[in-house]
């Protein structure tokens, strides 16, 4: 099998770029909340499994996708801060995510093995990036993530991904990307990194493959088998 042939290949493996939400933090249920009633302020509906398609584009590309689709044009800068501040304080008002299981012990292990660990999310929420270098300290550093704030497209453009292989100077085969959304799949296949995919949400895994996953998965322990081979 192709897949199995490039995982075998891993011994060259020298980094993992890792998606936020859904990957490190079980956060996706706070946030479809957090965008259904920022949306339903304006009286707008955003059904939970279009918050999942959309999951990792920025705040403001997500918002410019619901009224072209839904309203057939553009979003204001006013509408779009008027969505989005919403959008932010209902998620911040929220209990805070816990890490997804087994991401930790994760983490620790690529330490060890002198794997290095970047973070390349779509998101710019504050406390979830703050968080990210307090919850797993020594493994998650601030220099180590792109984020929202330090790109302009955002997934699915290959942006982000692009970006930390520049700052981190890897070459894309000595990388793997861990996502768990379609669009954060698009992106990195598109930086042309091999991505690994934890289904952690409510799409069925054929949404995943189609995206372009080189595999798909159910839980952190099966990418810590594929990766290590045991
Ligand atoms: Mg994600």
């Amino acid at each position: 099998m192709q897949n199995e042939q490039r995982l075998n290949g891993f011994g060259s493996l020298k980094a993992i770029f890792f998606d936020m939400d859904g990957v490190i933090y079980d956060s996706m249920g706070n946030h479809s909340v957090a965008w259904s009633k920022a949306f339903a302020a304006l009286g707008l509906d955003f059904p939970l499994e279009q918050v999942y398609m959309n999951e990792g584009r920025t705040g403001s590309s997500t918002v410019q996708m619901f009224f072209q689709e839904k309203l057939g044009r553009k979003a204001t800068e006013e509408e779009i801060s008027f969505i989005y501040d919403r959008k932010s304080q209902f998620f911040e008002a929220m209990p805070a995510p816990v890490p997804i299981i087994g991401i930790k012990l994760l983490l620790e292990r690529l330490s060890r093995e002198g794997i290095a660990i970047w973070v390349v999310t779509g998101s710019a929420q504050e406390l979830l990036l703050e968080g990210l270098c307090s919850d797993f300290p020594g493994l998650v550093h601030k220099e180590k993530i792109v984020s929202a704030k330090d790109v302009r497209f955002g997934k699915p453009d290959p942006e982000p991904y692009l970006m930390a292989l520049r700052k981190s100077g890897f070459r894309p085969e000595e990388v793997l990307v861990i996502e768990n959304a379609p669009l954060g799949v698009e992106s990195a296949k598109a930086a042309g990194i091999f991505t690994l995919c934890i289904n952690t949400g409510i799409l069925a895994d054929e949404i995943l493959w189609q995206s372009g996953a080189d595999e798909v998965v159910k839980e952190v322990e099966e990418v810590e088998r594929l990766i290590f081979k045991e």
